[in-house]
């Protein structure tokens, strides 16, 4: 089978990797790609929101299966384009519909969808411009820190928690009057804050039967102990210590069940992933956010750890299948471990020779933002490579992530070296 995978970062090499290790695949194509996917399949140099240009590829190259990486193309209706076109609709497309996508793509659809479903979250509300005064009025009923949320799609960067009352309200105004984050910001939800420990359960659904992969712990702040700015991710850990059996049989029973019944009660077709954002409270289980795809640099920890083969699975969400499938994941721990470029998530410079990457043995390197340059590869992105390995426990893989990151080096080379400082070995 011919496979098109859409994305770029260190998720759609994860992804391509484990592809490429099915017997069943023929030929795999990457739109665009980066260096670590060309070294496994052939790069395309077309945009993932290009529908028509993915289209000619499909055709061209006999691709039966695309998967989708990142959520702009599902967002903006990519598995519906499918869907409707006579010559694509037997092409398996990995990703949900656009009316699954909008659970990411509109965060008080995602609140109302919970509410609707009886999923525990944080209790909330959603203000338009014309609703000003009744959001400043609401903030005044809770507690500091206050939470603002666009409401549509900001980048990661549209989230504001702030301690003080009269700050809040400004940044309110900001966002609803005077556009702060564009239309994105033409709603924007306040939320309740929760105090607690974040991780993330990701799920791969037919739409009916679902599978709980492996969980992941992701460490998003550019500073150790997590101060700085945000920024797409640092590295994560697979699989997260306090999520024994019993919080994940809540999580099953009140957040995961509902959730893909909900996709049915709702009239969704969702085929792909489901990310869940969770916050642990007093040992209970709260939704922070969905995401309708995985998570980056989640999925560097997430699918090595999968024993089953992708093209299988990915096959049997796409038939709806699923429930004849039993996932196999490894016990052991994986950490990955992300090198950004000097000055990220602020400006940085591109076009770093990178250099060592032959002598690391204990790895698995995963590629993010780099290319070929000529026969160099070279720096092109914030992020730039993530380092996973497996251990008995995620302090031993850690370890080994860090020596691999030793023998690697670019000018202004950064990671940060304390990840899983907040969980017990
Ligand atoms: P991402 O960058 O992960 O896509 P996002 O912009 O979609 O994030 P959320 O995940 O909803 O937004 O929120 C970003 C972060 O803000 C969360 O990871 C969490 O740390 C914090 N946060 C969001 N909502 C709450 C809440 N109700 N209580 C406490 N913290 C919260």
């Amino acid at each position: 089978m011919n496979i098109l995978v859409l994305g770029s970062g260190g998720r759609e090499h994860t992804l391509s990797w484990k592809i490429a290790q099915s017997n069943q695949l023929d030929k795999l194509f990457v739109a665009p790609g980066n260096a670590g996917t060309a070294a496994i399949a052939t790069n395309v140099g077309i945009a993932p929101t290009d529908f028509d240009a993915v289209k000619d590829l499909v055709l061209k190259e006999n691709i039966e299966m695309v998967v989708v990486g990142p959520e702009d193309p599902l967002v903006q209706g990519i598995a519906d384009f499918f869907a409707q076109d006579e010559a694509l609709k037997y092409v398996h497309l990995i990703g949900p519909s656009k009316s699954g996508a909008i659970l990411e793509g509109s965060k008080e659809f995602a609140k109302e969808f919970m509410s609707r479903h009886n999923i525990p979250t944080a209790a909330y509300q959603s203000f338009t411009a014309e609703s000003l005064e009744a959001g400043y009025a609401f903030l005044e009923t809770l507690k500091p820190p206050y939470v603002l949320k666009a409401d549509g799609l900001a980048a990661g960067k549209g989230v504001l928690i702030i301690d003080n009352l009269e700050e809040a309200k400004a940044e309110l105004k900001k966002m609803l009057v005077d556009a702060k984050f564009g239309n994105a910001s033409a709603k924007v939800v306040i939320e309740e804050f929760l105090s607690g420990i974040e991780l993330s359960v990701f799920v791969l659904t037919d739409g009916k039967d679902y599978m709980i992969l492996p969980t992941a712990k992701d460490y998003k702040r550019i500073g150790e102990g997590d101060t700085g700015l945000n920024t797409g991710g640092m590295g994560a850990i697979s699989p997260v210590p306090f999520a024994d059996a019993d919080f994940m049989r809540k999580v099953e029973e009140r957040i995961v069940e509902p959730t893909i019944q909900g996709f049915s009660k709702d009239n969704i077709d969702y085929k792909g992933f489901v990310f869940i954002g969770l916050i642990k409270v007093a040992g209970e289980p709260y939704v922070i956010e969905y995401n309708v795809r995985m998570g980056d640099p989640e999925t560097e920890v997430v699918i090595p750890r999968v024993k089953n083969d992708l093209i299988d699975l990915f096959r049997a969400v796409a038939n709806g299948t699923l429930n004849q499938k039993t996932l196999e994941v490894d016990t052991r721990s994986a950490t990955t471990v992300m090198a950004v470029s000097g000055g990220y998530p602020e400006a940085y410079e591109k076009g770093k020779e990178i250099s060592g990457l032959d002598e690391v043995n204990d790895s698995i390197v995963f590629h993010a933002g780099t290319k070929m340059d000529g026969d160099k590869v070279v720096t092109s992105g914030g992020r730039v490579m993530a380092f996973t390995s497996f251990g008995k426990n995620f302090r031993e893989a850690l370890d080994s992530s860090y020596e691999s990151l030793n023998k690697v080096c670019f000018d202004g080379i950064y990671y940060r070296k304390d990840l899983g400082f907040d969980l017990e070995a």
